[in-house]
């Protein structure tokens, strides 16, 4: 059993070691809370426990601490993908919910997996999730400020549970002084997916993560024989041939587990009961 969190880019020029430490610390806590969870649950279960802790701190861009879009309103996207039964199951654009991933999550369950803007809202209505305003301070500040923050810091997870199944999740607030309706890479398969071979997560500008077609090309790349590693140098290769801007994280079913970046530089943590890595 393992897993792999991540809290998207750190951007050392734009936040100060208080925050980094805060960001490390958490993806600490929520790595090993998510690994003690992971021992009675399954790895898609283990997926959307992860991201909820994800989306409840404000230190995130995901749920709570969501980045604002250039109308003023918070849209998010997320998407779960579970690599044994194949499925993938996502929300583009929702607004005013906590916790994005509790709705992919329960969208699995549908015919129609992935919903947009207002339809996803209605569902949200429907199921009975209550509204939220993820709006923080802090967001708002930058947002008056018209800075277009560079701290793209969204969410993802890729676990690896006891039966050898893996599941991938992401979820993010977006890039930040957005058109409306600008659609995320965080709820497609080029952000987010899995298979029974490897699980990958992505974080970083979303139309270049699908120029790349990042997550799934590398797990395609696993499936057809290659090594993770090597997956992960020719899928950032081709993205630098654009300057494309990504980094993703991944589990295959062996275990072992993969960060990259094209940039400096994503905040992540792994966690196996024994060994803890995070990125310092
Ligand atoms: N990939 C996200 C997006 O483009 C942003 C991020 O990862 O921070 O919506």
């Amino acid at each position: 059993m393992k897993l792999i969190i991540h809290g998207g880019f750190f951007s050392e020029s734009s936040q100060s070691e208080d925050v980094k430490n805060a960001k490390q610390n958490a993806l600490e806590r929520i790595s090993r809370s998510s690994y003690d969870y992971l021992q009675n649950h399954t790895a898609e279960q283990t997926v959307v426990f992860a991201i909820e802790q994800l989306e409840n701190d404000p230190l995130f861009n995901a749920g709570i601490g969501s980045q604002i879009q250039s109308d003023g309103k918070i849209r998010m996207s997320a998407s779960l993908m579970n690599g044994k039964n194949k499925k993938f199951s996502g929300v583009i654009n929702v607004q005013n919910i906590q916790n994005p991933i509790q709705l992919a999550a329960t969208l699995m369950k549908e015919e129609d997996r992935v919903l947009g803007g207002e339809g996803a809202n209605l569902y949200a209505e429907k199921i009975e999730i209550p509204v939220f305003s993820t709006e923080t301070a802090e967001r708002r500040k930058d947002y008056e400020e018209k800075l277009k923050s560079s701290r793209t810091s969204t969410v993802g997870c890729v676990v690896l549970d006891k039966d050898g199944s893996i599941a991938a999740g992401t979820s993010t607030g977006g890039k930040g002084f957005e058109l409306p309706g600008r659609v995320s890479d965080s709820a497609t398969v080029a952000g987010n997916y899995a298979n029974d071979f490897c699980g990958v997560s992505c974080t970083g500008v979303g139309e270049d993560i699908v120029s790349g077609a990042v997550a799934t090309k590398i797990v395609t790349r696993v499936t057809d024989g290659m090594k993770l590693s090597d997956a992960f140098k020719k899928t950032f290769h081709e993205l630098a041939e654009f300057d494309g801007f990504a980094g993703a994280i991944a589990l295959d079913k062996y275990g072992n587990f993969a960060v990259e970046q094209s940039h400096p530089k994503v905040v992540f943590a792994s966690f196996d009961g024994t060994n803890f890595n995070v990125f310092n």
